[in-house]
């Protein structure tokens, strides 16, 4: 089978949009790379932050509702989502989240890392991990977080399930991660590219249910057609209940969920967010996919307005 590399995206349902966007790229700094909307519901946004240029590995994208429902935690979930961030910076952010009122919890040791799981305005859990090696990646610092405590990429996903065994043979057996040890009631994989995902074995708690400040979903990524092709094929074949290839615009799509119950994509690496935006004017204005071009006047009269 062709590689699964590694993540290439999460997706978040939340509430308020200009709230949303003010916390990812003004309090955790990211880029805003794309202002898109639901291809679904395009009286939704779809908001995507990352790195400068949007790279797989980056990228966390959310459907911001302004009247929007909160969602409940539970099994079956990806119950947080964690970036990384340069060895020594959990001080920077502990100060930060402080005076930004963010909700926080003191860093914690989890397999010999530092991590600082945090909330957003919706609640949606997250973590930010230091991790050796981020001083040498790139950072975007225009968020106005400096360089030796930005944010990289994501670190890793979080997966709660009443069952750990399924997805780990999911995880392993056929996605190729590695088995990367156990501490206390969490289980960890490794994808090729070195980030974690943790199987958090919760057998009685009930299922959730997917709202404002819950993960919709975690995108794995391909780097081709064919690689996502070849997985289309071996998913029916082992009996999952996949969905066709979707054209996202800026990557194209297959959708599953795993045995615990959460949501996962198959995403290429291609096109990219610089298909229909310069480096420069990432994240400038609303782009709308060919097919809704011809709809753009009613699209933007009916979404909120965004103060970039
Ligand atoms: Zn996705």
């Amino acid at each position: 089978m062709k590689t699964i590399e590694g993540i290439h995206h999460v997706t978040a349902i939340s509430g308020e949009p200009n709230q949303n966007l003010h916390f990812y790229k003004r309090v955790l700094g990211l880029r805003l790379v794309k202002v898109a909307v639901n291809y679904d519901d395009p009286s939704v946004h779809h908001l995507y932050f990352g790195d400068e240029t949007g790279s797989p590995g980056t990228i966390m994208t959310t459907f911001p509702y302004a009247n929007a429902v909160s969602g409940k935690r539970g099994s079956g979930q990806i119950s947080a989502a964690a970036y990384a961030v340069p060895e020594g910076s959990l001080d920077f952010w502990v100060e930060r989240f402080a005076s930004e009122d963010v909700q926080f919890d003191m860093p914690v040791e989890r397999f010999g890392e530092k991590a600082l799981a945090f909330d957003d305005p919706d609640g949606l859990h997250q973590e930010l991990i230091e991790t050796p090696g981020m001083e040498a990646v790139s950072a975007w610092t225009k968020g106005g977080v400096a360089a030796e405590h930005a944010i990289r990429k994501f670190r890793g996903v979080s997966i709660t399930v009443r069952d750990v065994g399924p997805t780990t043979a999911l995880l392993t057996d056929y996605m190729g991660f590695q088995n990367a040890g156990q501490e206390g009631n969490r289980f960890r994989f490794l994808t090729p590219l070195g980030e974690t995902i943790d199987l958090v074995h919760e057998p009685d708690l009930p299922a959730g249910r997917v709202a404002a400040g819950i993960v919709h979903h975690v995108a794995w990524r391909v780097k081709d057609d064919a690689a996502q092709l070849e997985w289309l094929e071996q998913l029916k074949r082992l009996g999952f209940n996949v969905s066709p290839v979707m054209n996202r615009q800026y990557f194209h799509s297959i959708y599953f969920r795993e045995p615990g119950g959460a949501l996962f994509e198959i995403a290429t690496d291609g096109p990219g967010m610089l298909t229909d935006e310069s480096v420069e004017t990432l994240g400038s204005g609303l782009r709308l996919p060919e097919w809704m071009e011809s709809m753009r006047e009613r699209i933007e009269s009916r979404l909120p307005a965004l103060k970039y």
